[in-house]
C-alpha cells in the first residue's frame, strides 16, 4: 500500500511553526491518524508528528513496537523530567543524519487519546524520548536544535552538501535548510 502522505523535510516552513491545539476529537482525526501511522510505517519509523505531514495541529502516532499496535497521543503535555539519558537520534524529517543526544530519560505526560479520555503517565529511555522528539515537532522545534556545536556544524555541512549533490525540487525547499 503507498502512503498516503509525503514526509516534509528540513526547509520545509510547516516544520517550523507551533501547531495548534486539537479541539475536535472525529472520525476525520481518526482517519488521519489511521493514514498517519500508514506513513510512518512505510517510512519506517517508530513516531510521526502532523506538522511532519503538513498538519499544523498538536497530536502525533507512534508504535515502539511493544504489541499494542499504533497509538496516539493529542494536545501531549510533559508536565515534569528528570534524569539524562543519551540516545542515537534520528528524525524522518531529516532523512540521513542521526546524533547522539542528551535529555531527560523519564518524563510525566499527559494528554488525550483518540477516544478523547484524558491520559496521564511517566515514561522511560526510548518511550519518553519519543515523546520529547515527537512534542519538539508540535512546537516547530527539529532535532538540530538539540545539539552542540561541533555536531551542528556537522549537520550544516553534511546538509549543504546534500543540496549540492541532489537538489530535490525547489517547492520544497527554501533558499537555505532552516538551520540557525
Ligand atoms: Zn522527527
Amino acid at each position: 500500500m503507498s502512503s498516503p502522505y509525503r514526509i516534509r523535510v528540513v526547509g520545509d516552513p510547516v516544520l517550523r511553526q507551533r501547531a495548534d491545539e486539537v479541539t475536535d476529537i472525529d472520525e476525520r482525526l481518526v482517519r488521519l491518524c489511521s493514514d498517519m501511522l500508514a506513513t510512518m510505517y512505510e517510512a519506517p519509523g517508530l513516531g510521526l508528528a502532523a506538522p511532519q505531514v503538513g498538519i499544523q495541529k498538536r497530536f502525533f502516532v507512534y508504535d515502539l513496537g511493544a504489541g499494542d499496535g499504533g497509538q496516539v497521543l493529542i494536545n501531549p503535555v510533559i508536565t515534569e523530567g528528570d534524569g539524562e539519558w543519551e540516545y542515537h537520534e534520528g528524525c524522518l524529517s531529516v532523512p540521513g543524519l542521526s546524533f547522539d543526544i542528551v535529555r531527560p530519560k523519564r518524563v510525566h505526560v499527559t494528554g488525550t487519546d483518540l477516544d478523547g479520555n484524558e491520559v496521564d503517565f511517566e515514561a522511560d529511555e526510548l518511550f519518553s524520548r519519543l515523546i520529547q522528539h515527537e512534542l519538539d515537532h508540535l512546537d516547530g522545534v527539529l532535532l538540530l536544535e538539540r545539539l552542540d556545536d561541533e555536531q551542528r556544524r556537522d549537520a550544516k555541512r553534511q546538509l549543504r552538501q546534500r543540496v549540492m549533490d541532489a537538489p530535490e525540487p525547489t517547492s520544497t525547499r527554501g533558499p537555505f535548510l532552516g538551520l540557525r
